[in-house]
């Protein structure tokens, strides 16, 4: 079973679908890190971001989701693990801009349903989260949320997450780093950021993340429950 989490940057999607794998002894599937790989490639090559430059560099990459304890993940760059480094600020946006060219888009697209398919080959549920997960990649997912929450609690939660990691922080800039990103995510061409129409809107902020989990849980367990 694929379970569905997309929304903007720090609505709380990440920790959720990480516990709602845990939980339902599934994987989580953080198709946001695969992105953020890409991304940090435009930087590592100083490419620009266009889609000439994506048509030449992206099928030279190859980006692996390795599956670690507690539903967290490793990812690997062409090999190289990138997991701290695909968090940074930098590569956050270097990731939106990415996201937006059509070479990166059709080739995540494939790899993300292609590692779907194989993890659920076990029987597992797969947790996938992003932007598109309900809409275009998982369009028949029997459970889809969209999480939103307010501008200044996802940034709240955002630098909180930054600093955790040692990052030095400034709330506003982080404000405006994810004000900008949602922008650009919502208006692009290509699977823009957008609820699917069957998804469940959850606004989390004021939600603490052990509702946001039993929510999700919850209607897993009834799609699970009617599957069966
Ligand atoms: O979720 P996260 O903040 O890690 O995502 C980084 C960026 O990757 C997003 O701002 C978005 O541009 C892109 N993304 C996307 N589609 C997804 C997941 C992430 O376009 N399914």
């Amino acid at each position: 079973m694929i379970i569905a989490l997309d929304g903007p940057a720090g609505s709380g999607k990440s920790t959720t679908a990480r516990r709602v794998a845990h939980e339902l002894g599934g994987l989580y599937l953080d198709t946001g890190a695969m992105y953020r790989a890409i991304g940090l490639a435009f930087l590592d090559h100083d490419r620009p971001f266009t889609e000439a430059a994506a048509a030449d560099l992206v099928p030279s990459l190859q980006v692996d989701l390795e599956p670690l304890a507690d539903a967290a993940l490793a990812v690997r760059l062409n090999g190289d693990d990138v997991t701290d480094r695909i968090r940074t600020g930098p590569a956050a946006q270097a990731a939106s801009r990415a996201a937006a060219l059509a070479p990166v888009r059709s080739a995540m697209l494939h790899a993300q349903r292609a590692v779907a398919h194989e993890w659920a080959r076990g029987g597992r549920a797969v947790v996938a989260e992003g932007r598109d997960m309900g809409s275009v990649v998982f369009p028949d997912a029997p459970v889809k949320f969209f999480l939103t929450a307010d501008l200044d609690a996802r940034a709240q939660r955002r630098a909180a997450d930054l600093a955790a990691r040692g990052e030095t922080v400034d709330l506003a800039q982080v404000r405006d780093e994810i004000a900008e990103r949602d922008r650009r995510d919502a208006d692009r061409a290509l699977a823009p950021l957008r609820a699917a129409s069957d998804a469940v809107l959850l606004d989390t902020t004021e939600l603490t993340p052990d509702e946001q989990v039993e929510r999700v849980v919850q209607a897993a367990r009834a799609a699970q429950a009617l599957a069966t």
